[in-house]
């Protein structure tokens, strides 16, 4: 089977270094692989309007921010098509018909769903769209027959919410839909990148982010003011690492050659986690060492955005291709469904000359 990619994101905000960890860096390493026969990246604005509906301006200002994220990552318009979920309105049918696979307990069960509820102290007036995204988020991972989805740990839930759907549907009207797969990142630490705060991850919604477009002093002063380990007072005590968000940050950045470059007395992480344990390792020469594996990441990226952002209509101009061929591609595959569920009336001739004969036999 042809391998497609479908994956996005929510545009409440410019995207930072989670998502690039999480799911931008390895999106870009699999668009240059040649592995995919299409690569579908989607700006999830219809989803960010589920707990954003009160202030359409934020998300759509922060479309053209969240495409020129994309493209100075890396994601190369001719390879990977950027689109905007809103205008593909194709989805929403897609998602009235899977609303009738899912039970509204299945919904709650929903771990992600769950906690976004509690962090947007929604608990007696969640908003009907919001408490369902995942089910339309099930609309726009089939629509593309996607096979893989790059994500972030939190996402896990809704790509086994699309497989049961993608079951459910395959098994009641015929074999149309694809079952895909999530793509997490190999380590921990990428998974779900954790805030400057501390806090268990990284979100637009917390305000403890890094953003890619940071400029240099902005990234430097967030990461000397990050969270380390409490105990660790003295230079001379031990520290941990465990909840230690700077030792994460190294896990999730770093690699030897940085070492050999800025900090040539360690040959690799393990030894200066070894020295941090034992003792006598200061919290700021490690928050430098970090700032200067950081800096090395981002500064392409920046450059890039700055090249792109000298012609925002173009930027506009890729998003508007992205969408009409995001468009064809999903109203093949709802005429698929619809054939499917029998509800293709008008183009089933054999339904209407069998309705004619029962009426004039
Ligand atoms: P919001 O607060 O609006 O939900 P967000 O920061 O959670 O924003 P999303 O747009 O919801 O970002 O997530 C887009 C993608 O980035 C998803 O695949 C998600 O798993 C991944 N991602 C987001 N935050 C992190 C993180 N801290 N670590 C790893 N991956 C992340
Ligand atoms: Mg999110």
């Amino acid at each position: 089977m042809e391998k497609i990619i479908l994956t996005g994101d929510r545009p409440t905000g410019r995207l930072h270094v989670g998502h690039y960890v999480g799911s931008l860096r390895r999106r870009v390493e699999l668009q240059n692989s040649g592995e995919y026969k299409k690569i579908f990246i989607m700006i999830a604005d219809a989803q960010a309007l589920t707990d954003n509906f009160d202030n359409p301006e934020k998300v759509r200002e922060n479309i053209v921010e969240v495409a020129l994220d994309y493209m100075s990552c890396g994601l190369d318009p001719a390879k990977s098509n950027l689109f905007i979920q809103s205008q593909i309105p194709e989805l929403c049918e897609m998602t009235t018909y899977y609303m009738n696979l899912v039970t509204v307990s299945r919904l709650q069960r929903n771990p992600t769903v769950k906690n976004e509820i509690q962090l947007r102290n929604f608990e007696t007036s969640i908003p009907v769209g919001f408490f369902s995204y995942p089910i339309s988020q099930a609309s726009d991972i089939t629509a593309f027959k996607a096979t893989t989805v790059p994500v972030g740990d939190d996402q896990l839930p809704m790509i086994e919410q699309t497989r049961e759907i993608v079951h459910k549907f395959n098994t009641i009207y015929a074999p149309v839909l694809v079952e895909p797969e999530a793509l997490l990142p190999e380590t921990e630490a990428c998974r779900r990148l954790p805030g400057t705060d501390g806090q268990a991850k990284m979100s637009k919604s917390l305000n403890n982010c890094i953003y890619l477009a940071d400029s240099a002093d902005d990234v430097k002063k967030k990461i000397m003011s990050m969270y380390t380990d409490p105990q660790h007072l003295l230079v001379s005590d031990p520290g941990h690492l465990e909840g230690n968000t700077v030792f994460t940050y190294l896990d999730a950045f770093c690699n030897d050659g940085h070492f050999e470059r800025y900090l040539p007395d360690y040959a690799n992480l393990e030894e200066l986690k070894a020295h941090y344990q034992r003792g006598g390792l200061g919290d700021v020469k490690v928050k430098k060492f970090l700032n200067n594996v950081m800096q090395e990441t981002l500064e392409p990226i920046r450059k890039k955005r700055g090249e792109l952002e000298k012609d925002i209509p173009a930027v506009y101009e890729v998003l508007k291709k992205g969408c009409e061929i995001a468009r064809q591609e999903a109203a093949q595959t709802l005429s698929e469904m619809k054939r499917a569920m029998r509800i293709n009336y008008f183009e089933d001739e054999d339904l209407i000359r069998r309705q004619a004969e029962k009426y004039n036999a």
